[in-house]
């Protein structure tokens, strides 16, 4: 039988539709790779077989009938942040330990919908606030290259799952980072969608004016046919846009000749590990000889954006935190009035980080502190967006590092917040500004992968994807997997 664990969905589609493989076999086999693995990695807080073999079988009647579409029967799981009906949802807090949502996110509907294959609700940091997956109350995630690293956060779950071959894409979140910085230390393709493309309607929420669910694939085609399935106009979320969604696949034909491309000069230096940027730079080099007009920008408010995220989404998270209370969702623990019961429950619920997340927005939203961090973090927000409004008006799309190094020990930035803040330090200005950007493997430091960042225009989806498919053809790096025969007992 086809070994299925490092098939592109493309591949098993084609092998779906060939009547090579059933469903059922991709399934059955993604499962008892979780079984060999997930001891260990740690990506998933539910497995769900019983849903995925019937979906399964549901999706090899559909192929049967050639109703197929391309992500019928494959294999796939969700970010515990994406509400999943009948399937407990998370967030990764003991908050939400047994929460069974009675809906699913409009994401997860779409992917219902096409046929895909729930394999289960993936590890990562609790409420997404974390770029380790050290703050799930359920424990850390492993990076599969090296299981003594982190494999970055916050949807660090779904990005081992992928990695190590346990599911055939996965979908993460993106608040500042959450999808191409996971992607980025795991080797795996992460992409983060503009602002209002993809519904954020059932998505718990973090930072409602930031956050966005998107794919993390092993191949940049994969990443468009899952934004195609994902992606458009849904009235339940307030601020999704009502534009035609383009045919993303299209563009994707390995010419990079006359886009033009440009290097931000303050993505580079600083604190950056000197292997990662000799990386960027050799891949900045491959566009070169690709054809691609290669431009240095500048982006100069580029140093405020991680104090204006750090303002900004704790002053969101503190709102969009306040609904769990013990009453309305969740854990409830009891106490003598209803101001006790509250304290008591978020006390026991509610992780440090958390904590510290809901202390940093009340703060920063308090009478006499409003106006000299939240709105003064809201002007320099509008700065940051005009600098890549600038940048974009000279060049089509932006190449930098997705982050300052590869992925790092577990507990090495644990007792440090500040530190491990640092590591967002190119991916938030992107959802600051509420543009989309692009994490693929660039190559690899000490056995670890680096992640190189494609950033572009609002609704730019299609050129980044252009750009990223154009590298990967062009380099191996994507081939790579981990050797999870060095810690588990699998065949290679
Ligand atoms: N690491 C960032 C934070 O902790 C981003 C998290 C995210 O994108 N969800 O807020």
């Amino acid at each position: 039988m086809i070994d299925s664990a490092y098939l592109t969905v493309g591949e098993a589609a084609a092998l779906l539709r060939g009547g090579e493989i059933s469903s059922v076999e991709l399934t059955q086999q993604s499962l008892r790779r979780i079984e060999q693995l997930d001891s260990e990695l740690h990506a998933f807080l539910t497995c769900t077989p019983d849903v995925a073999l019937m979906q399964a079988s549901e999706a090899d009647r559909r192929i049967a009938r050639g109703e197929a579409g391309p992500l019928t029967g494959i294999p796939m799981a969700l970010k515990d942040i994406l509400s999943t009906r009948g399937v407990r949802t998370t967030c990764a807090s003991k908050i939400l330990e047994s929460y069974v949502p009675q809906y699913d996110a409009g994401v997860v509907e779409r992917l219902r919908q096409a046929g895909c294959v729930l394999l289960g609700k993936t590890n990562m940091d609790e409420f997404a606030m974390g770029s380790s997956n050290e703050n799930s109350a359920f424990g850390p995630v492993r990076n599969p290259w090296n299981l003594d690293r982190v494999p970055g956060g916050s949807s660090g779950g779904s990005a081992a799952a992928v990695a190590a071959g346990e599911a055939m894409f996965a979908l993460g979140t993106d608040t500042g980072g959450s999808i191409r910085q996971p992607a980025a230390l795991t080797g795996t393709v992460g992409l983060k969608p503009t602002h209002g493309r993809v519904s954020r309607y059932g998505l718990i929420a973090f930072g409602s004016s930031l956050d966005q669910a998107g794919p993390i694939t092993r191949s940049v085609r994969d990443a468009a046919l899952v934004l195609q399935t994902i992606a458009g106009h849904d009235p339940r979320d307030s601020t999704s846009i009502n534009a035609p969604v383009p045919d993303y696949g299209a563009g994707l034909s390995g010419e990079v000749r006359g886009l033009k491309l440009g290097v931000p000069k303050e993505y580079f230096g600083g604190g950056m590990q000197a292997e990662v940027e000799a990386t960027i730079r050799a891949a900045i080099h491959v566009y070169e000889e690709l054809g691609a007009e290669i431009e240095e920008v500048s982006l100069p408010h580029t140093d405020y954006a991680l104090s204006t995220y750090y303002i900004i989404s704790p002053a969101e998270a503190m709102a969009n935190l306040a609904r769990y209370d013990g009453v309305r969702y969740g854990l409830s623990v009891p106490g003598e009035d209803m101001w006790e019961m509250f304290g008591r429950t978020r006390d026991v619920g509610f992780g440090n980080e958390v904590k510290r997340r809901i202390l940093l927005g009340t703060y920063a939203l308090s009478a006499g502190f409003y106006d000299a961090y939240y709105l003064k973090a809201q002007k320099v927000r509008t700065l940051v967006r005009r600098d890549f409004e600038a940048a974009f008006s000279r060049v089509d799309a932006l190449l930098a590092p997705t982050t300052p190094s590869v992925a790092f020990p577990i507990g090495e930035k644990t007792d440090d917040p500040l530190e491990m803040y640092l590591s967002d330090v190119y991916t938030v200005p992107i959802n600051i500004a509420g543009i989309c950007a692009i994490s693929i493997p660039a190559g690899f430091v000490q056995g670890l992968p680096v992640g190189l960042q494609i950033i572009g225009r609002p609704l730019g989806e299609e050129t980044i994807l252009r750009a990223a498919h154009a590298f990967e053809a062009a380099t191996e790096h994507a081939t790579r997997h981990p050797d999870v025969t060095a810690w588990a007992a699998v065949a290679s």
